[in-house]
């Protein structure tokens, strides 16, 4: 086969040399690796042919793509079939995730890894001339969320099809994901996210799965003969939910799962009778109004949108994804008496809390099945992850809305909640402040139905999602309730998944790992230990540094493409990459990055250590201080880079659009990863996990998962600082009038005052007055509070970078130590205690 003559950008390196053995070395055996790349290098060929319609010659590195994915989809989908036919034989309980967000990144690579064709499929395109690391760069991230939450839902369902835990994931099938962010002039715009614009190749189209969605309208009633009182919603309005399939493959291809996502339509494509009488556009109002819910993901990952729309995307999924799971169900068995037995439902967040009632509406009204046994049936069945503490990311919606869009939900909503409160007076519950106060009701400014009450309600398990989450989840939110159902809430710490974030995004490392200690790690991440005994180990430290060189070299590559800054790679990359929020405190990151330089500048002979410190991250559109805190972040970048008085000793670089693509380049590259948040504020974080995994030492607070990475890493080889979250919880008490903290501590006086004075935004003195008033009058976040202390900890870390020996040990020992966070691990638990499959 002859190279394509126009695509300069997929040629191979000259060299011919493949980059990535260790793939290679877990794929398969030698002489099925010939077989393969034979195979392979056909089928590609054959679906660029016969699929994209092109020849070798005339294919775009896009058609390339496409031909490839489909290629590498094609080798899932006997095992697919093979996976569905199992479950139904086996009569296995199902899993069934709903999630409003699954945030999946690419699949080229990752569907690669996990059928073991790394190595044969380069192969095979290297013998097209194609270069399978460029071809990987043109697919586009599915973003169908907003960050961790979303994330998570993704590695779930990798670790689910690993497991072979018969799985499906619902969720929105959005035409336009997390928005893209670009930063002009230091600030962030936003842009619609296009993922499907050129089609998706890994989705299966499934027009003939369709659900009515309905919406408004009433509800009859009607005595029947028995005396039994019978309810029948009729809408007003009905949606089309339409589903699309996507295959998630599990390592070694063994178990293939489906990720089944809905679109919604109208149903009907167009008012035909206004069209023909020249209303062009009246004719499709409604069909704008129904596509409208699967239009676009909402930008927000802490505030409910407190809209109408939201809650239609919540309902319709969660409606459709109900229907589904009982029509399989009543496929399978006959019998809805059995739903629970068969069945798991867990609900990510409060998003799909609808689902209760729902569930209740379809056993009750569809099913006849009396009320009592229908509620034993819906608390059996699903089960609730709570995943913030933060009182405005706690859905409620008025009862006005949920009267005009689900008015039948909203009546058995009444009944569920009257229910409980007589259970709990006849239990002796007569306090009206715990009555109210565990109400599925708040009847306070306004009357809003509390979504998180009714997935605790509804469930038989409630979880956290990490050790000190979970302890706070039942102090604080669910107190009252935790106080009367004491064996409902559960621990579940996060875990990510090592396939995505070590084996693909690390090749160098996972080489490394594999010559080592062998790649059977990658089926038993718990081998990892192995890894302890060459901590010392000078030869093995200098191939681990080496690994992590080679991943830096890339990374400043990227940065200087990205945003015209050269870095050093031998400078210490300090990390802070996420969501951009108040709780996260990237501000105190970049106070610390103004400190710096104002003591680098004051103090020329002193011995700093050379950094680089790297931001990336997305605000949401209405969240104007995070946006502040973008430009401020792209402001002293802009001054301190432009210095030559820095000497090289400081860079600050924000990169634009972070994503899960992006997370893979930075993470691997990265030598310190900042997980610094208000205590008791962020719930687990899972970037924390990727980054020591990938041997960055973490500096943070004891929050979230943080804590137990420090149990498992141990406290010599992480940098603890800043007040614990009863601290915070005191403090705050105190008050949140920060001039005395600030008054107390020159260096942080120093900094404020140069942000104030302008220095950063000579073109806008006055920039960042509000931010630095709002830092001394009202610190909710307690960033003034911990400054000193995260200073301290900044130079604990400089001396230990000095000593490079101590540093590569303190890495060695992260990787080795970080197995349980392994979401297989987590996918086990709740596997064994909730779901009980
Ligand atoms: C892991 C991940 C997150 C979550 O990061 P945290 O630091 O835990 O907030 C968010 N976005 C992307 C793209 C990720 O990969």
């Amino acid at each position: 086969m002859r190279a394509s003559r126009h695509d300069a950008a997929l040629q191979r390196s000259p060299d011919g040399l493949q980059r990535e053995p260790t793939l290679n070395a877990i794929d398969t055996t030698h002489h099925a690796h010939a077989a393969n790349v034979a195979a392979l290098r056909d089928e590609v060929l054959s679906r660029l042919t016969y699929t994209v319609g092109k020849d070798s010659a005339t294919a775009s590195p896009r058609d390339w793509f496409v031909a490839t994915a489909l290629a590498t989809r094609d080798r899932v989908v006997e095992s697919w079939l093979a996976s569905t036919k199992r479950n139904y034989r086996e009569d296995r309980r199902r899993v069934y995730y709903l999630s409003l967000e699954f945030l999946i990144g690419r699949l080229l690579i990752d569907t690669l890894a996990n059928l073991g064709l790394t190595g044969a499929m380069r192969d095979a395109l290297g013998e097209l001339g194609v270069d399978l690391d460029k071809l990987r760069e043109v697919e586009p991230d599915a973003a169908l969320g907003n960050g961790g939450l979303g994330r998570l839902a993704a590695c779930f369902m990798d670790s689910m099809a690993t497991l072979e835990i018969a799985a499906v994931g619902y969720g929105i099938r959005y035409d336009h994901g997390l928005f893209r962010q670009t930063i002009k002039d230091g600030w962030q715009h936003e842009y619609p996210e296009d993922w499907l614009s050129f089609g998706n190749s890994w989705q299966f189209p499934r027009p003939e799965i369709t659900y009515d969605v309905g919406f408004g309208g009433h509800v009859e009633s009607a005595r029947l003969t028995d005396g039994m009182l019978a309810h029948v919603w009729r809408p007003g309005e009905t949606i089309v939910a339409v589903a699309y399939d996507t295959p998630v493959v599990g390592w070694r291809g063994k178990h293939v799962n489906t990720l089944r996502l809905w679109s919604a339509r109208a149903l009907d494509p167009l008012r035909l009778d206004a069209f023909n009488q020249g209303d062009h556009v009246g004719a499709l109002t409604e069909q704008v109004r129904a596509e409208a819910i699967s239009k676009v993901l909402y930008p927000s990952d802490s505030t409910p949108a407190g809209q109408e729309l939201r809650l239609r995307q919540e309902y319709f999924f969660v409606s459709a994804s109900l229907q589904d799971l009982i029509r399989r169900h009543m496929k399978q068995t006959g019998d809805i008496a059995k739903l629970a037995g068969k069945n798991a439902i867990q609900l990510n967040d409060t998003h799909p809390a609808i689902g209760v009632a729902e569930l209740m509406r379809l056993l009750v009204d569809v099913y006849g099945v009396d009320w009592k046994e229908a509620w034993k049936i819906t608390q059996a069945t699903f089960s609730y992850t709570n995943h913030t503490l933060l009182p405005e990311a706690l859905e409620t919606w008025p009862v006005w809305l949920m009267e005009k869009l689900l008015p039948r939900h909203m009546q058995i909503i009444y009944l569920i909640n009257a229910m409980h409160l007589d259970g709990l007076r006849e239990q002796g519950v007569k306090d009206a402040g715990v009555l109210s106060s565990v109400s599925l009701i708040d009847e306070h400014n306004g009357r809003h139905v509390r979504m998180g009450h009714l997935a605790f309600l509804g469930s038989h398990k409630v979880n956290g999602v990490s050790a000190l989450h979970s302890e706070l989840v039942k102090e604080t939110v669910f107190k009252d309730f935790h106080r009367l159902y004491p064996d409902r809430i559960v621990n579940k710490t996060n875990g990510v998944t090592f396939r995505r974030w070590l084996l693909e995004a690390n090749p160098a490392l996972s080489r490394l790992l594999a010559e080592t200690i062998g790649a059977a790690v990658f089926d038993d991440p718990e081998r990892l230990v192995d890894l302890e005994a060459f901590a010392d180990d000078p030869t093995f430290q200098q191939r681990y540094a080496a690994a992590k060189r080679e991943n830096k070299e890339r990374l400043a590559a990227r940065i200087f493409d990205s945003v015209g800054v050269r870095v050093d790679p031998n400078a210490l990359f300090d990390v802070q990459i996420k969501r951009i929020h108040e709780y996260k405190r990237q501000l105190l990151n970049v106070l610390e990055a103004v400190a710096l330089y104002l003591d680098i500048k004051s103090q020329p002979s002193r011995d700093f250590v050379p950094r680089v410190k790297i931001f990336a991250g997305k605000a949401a559109a209405s969240y104007h201080q995070a946006k502040l805190i973008i430009k401020l972040a792209n402001d002293v970048a802009r001054i301190v880079n432009a210095d030559p008085e820095t000497r090289g000793l400081l860079k600050v670089v924000f990169l634009p659009n972070y994503n899960v693509s992006l997370a893979e380049t930075i993470i691997p590259a990265a030598d310190l990863s900042e997980q610094i948040s208000t205590a008791g504020m962020e719930a687990s974080g899972t970037g924390n996990m990727k980054f020591a995994l990938n041997g960055a030492l973490t500096i943070g607070t004891l929050d979230g998962a943080n804590v137990e990475i420090r149990e498992r890493v141990g406290d010599d080889n992480i940098f603890i600082f800043g007040l614990t979250a009863q601290e915070v919880e005191e403090s705050r008490a105190r008050g949140i009038d920060a001039r005395e903290t600030i008054a107390a501590s020159p260096r942080l006086t120093e900094t404020l005052a140069a942000i104030s004075s302008g220095l950063f935004s000579p073109d806008d003195r006055h920039r960042y007055a509000q931010l630095v008033d709002t830092l001394t009058y009202y610190d909710h976040f307690l960033v003034t509070k911990d400054f000193d202390s995260y200073c301290e900890a900044q130079r604990k870390a400089d001396a230990r970078w000095r000593d490079q020996k101590a540093w590569r040990r303190s890495c060695i020992l992260n990787t080795a130590r970080v197995a349980w966070f392994s979401s297989d691990r987590t996918i086990r638990e709740y596997a064994e205690e909730i779901w009980k499959v």
